[in-house]
């Protein structure tokens, strides 16, 4: 196989990112938004000894699985993966992805497997899930003001403004915004010249409240005219708080730094089951509400708790675990590296009159251990106070100074949630190795059209 090649090949599988896997006489040619099932015609574009990446050219036989995707742009834009497969066979295709690396990287049994995981948790309308949106503001390719997508893997505006995995209402925000700059002569972020005014527009959207949220980042000190724009922003029903967030520097980071609000309070608020949480637009929030929940049910139930027991949430964020374990625990010990997060989850506590729950800012790595030794010190012989110990770490998992602590800890149950399974395997292979089995598992779809998913493991304390 060598660059340039013109190949026929029917799609086998799907690799980590989605894309299809065609193989001709062993050798894997991996080709982005092919379906399993499609016999296409793709042209090599990097040939390498065992592997390859060809671009799609035609479809020659479509697949039983390729569906019509509902954006118009899926192909163009970065964010979605595979809006082109059927949902049933997107969640087939998650759920194999966990199975596999459990049993290749976690060295789980096939029968263990079987007998533990349940079925995935998909979503029945997998579309328009998300309560948050972040439009970059440009040109597009005809010099026109838009607001869209970046192409993947560029920084090219696709014009769109309506996300089929957004709100509705986004589009009526981004007409008025755009209408706005227009009018005031207000210029977009220019990111190869660092010039221009408005980068980004976020909105959020409480779906048990209706109340909305927009910030716009801008590269400036203020916004002209931002009267206006509030007058405009206002009339849309359920708007509660609109602001700017100054971001001046050359960076890919989206928000800046402070937020400054321009009218209304702030902040909005949302419901996950009875909690209620406070969000503004630095805070970091489950992007998915419906299966944020049910995500959030599946790690409670797995706790096994009975209103008596110690609880660690580690990797806590805002404390949205820690306040729904809080609920049917004696004590929550919630712990987080970013102090925001961690002012947030101790403001969240306090509006749900929740007072068995105590957050610390800092690593896991360093605050764990740190407890361990000192309670060890002080209560020789004795178990240190945890019966269940829930993690839901970031996609690289938690350092093995952790997982070493939580194992001294001797917690009936390991709650582990994760969204990267091959370092959940990792990580669940180190808990097997030290005294606990893994007891129920599910793979929850958090992010439906897109390769990413979340899984939560119950482990226990073998005997
Ligand atoms: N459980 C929360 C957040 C999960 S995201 C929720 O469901 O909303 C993972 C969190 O881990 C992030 O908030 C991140 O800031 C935090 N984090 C990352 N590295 C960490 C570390 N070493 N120690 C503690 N928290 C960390």
């Amino acid at each position: 196989m060598k660059k340039n090649d013109v190949v026929t090949v029917t799609i086998e599988d799907f690799g980590v990112g989605g894309e299809g896997i065609g193989k001709i006489d062993g050798y894997a040619l991996f080709i982005k938004d092919a379906v399993i099932g499609d016999v296409v015609e793709a042209k090599v574009m990097k040939a390498k000894k065992n592997y390859g990446y060809g671009k799609l050219q035609k479809i020659i036989r479509p697949s039983e699985h390729r569906v019509m995707p509902r954006c118009p742009i899926a192909r163009q834009c970065g964010g979605c993966q595979m809006q082109a497969v059927s949902y049933d066979k997107q969640l087939e295709y998650k759920n194999r992805k966990v199975w596999n690396n459990l049993k290749r990287i976690g060295g789980i049994p096939e029968k263990l497997l079987e007998a533990v995981m349940e079925p995935p948790c998909g979503m029945e309308e997998p579309y328009r899930y998300r309560n948050k949106a972040q439009f970059p503001i440009g040109r597009d390719k005809n010099g026109r003001l838009a607001a869209g997508f970046y192409a993947g893997r560029t920084h090219q505006i696709i014009p769109c403004d309506d996300c089929c995995l957004g709100m509705k209402v986004n589009q009526e925000i981004l007409d008025r915004l755009l209408s706005f700059m227009e009018k005031y002569h207000i210029e977009p972020y220019d990111e190869a010249e660092h010039k221009g005014l408005v980068r980004h527009v976020l909105i959020r959207y409480g779906f048990a409240t209706d109340e909305i949220m927009v910030c716009l980042v801008i590269n400036g000190k203020e916004l002209p005219h931002a009267r206006e724009l509030t007058e405009e922003l206002r009339e849309i029903s359920g708007m509660m708080s609109i602001s700017v967030s100054r971001n001046t520097e050359k960076t890919n980071v989206i928000m800046g730094k402070e937020i400054a609000v321009l009218w209304g309070q702030g902040f909005i608020t949302d419901y996950i089951g009875e909690i209620k949480y406070q969000i503004s637009p630095l805070s970091f929030y489950q992007v998915n509400p419906v299966q944020t929940r049910n995500l959030y049910e599946t790690a409670l139930e797995y706790a096994g708790l009975h209103g008596t027991e110690t609880v660690w949430d580690l990797y806590c964020g805002i404390g949205t675990i820690s306040l729904f374990l809080a609920q049917r625990a004696g004590r929550v010990y919630g712990v987080e590296i970013v102090p925001q997060a961690v002012e947030d989850a101790r403001k969240n506590a306090e509006i749900n009159g929740i007072g068995n729950a105590q957050f610390f800012a800092g690593k896991a790595e360093e605050v764990l251990p740190g407890y361990y030794e000192e309670y060890a010190a002080g209560h020789p012989g004795q178990r240190a106070g945890a019966d269940v110990i829930v993690v839901d770490p970031p996609r690289k998992g938690c350092e093995e100074s952790v997982l070493e602590t939580m194992v001294r800890m001797q917690p009936e149950r390991i709650v582990y949630v994760s969204c990267d399974s091959a370092t959940l395997a990792r990580d669940a292979a180190y808990l097997r190795e030290n005294g606990y089995e893994v007891e129920r598992g599910k793979v929850t779809d958090m992010f439906p059209q897109t390769c990413h998913t979340e899984c939560v493991l119950g482990m226990q304390r073998k005997e």
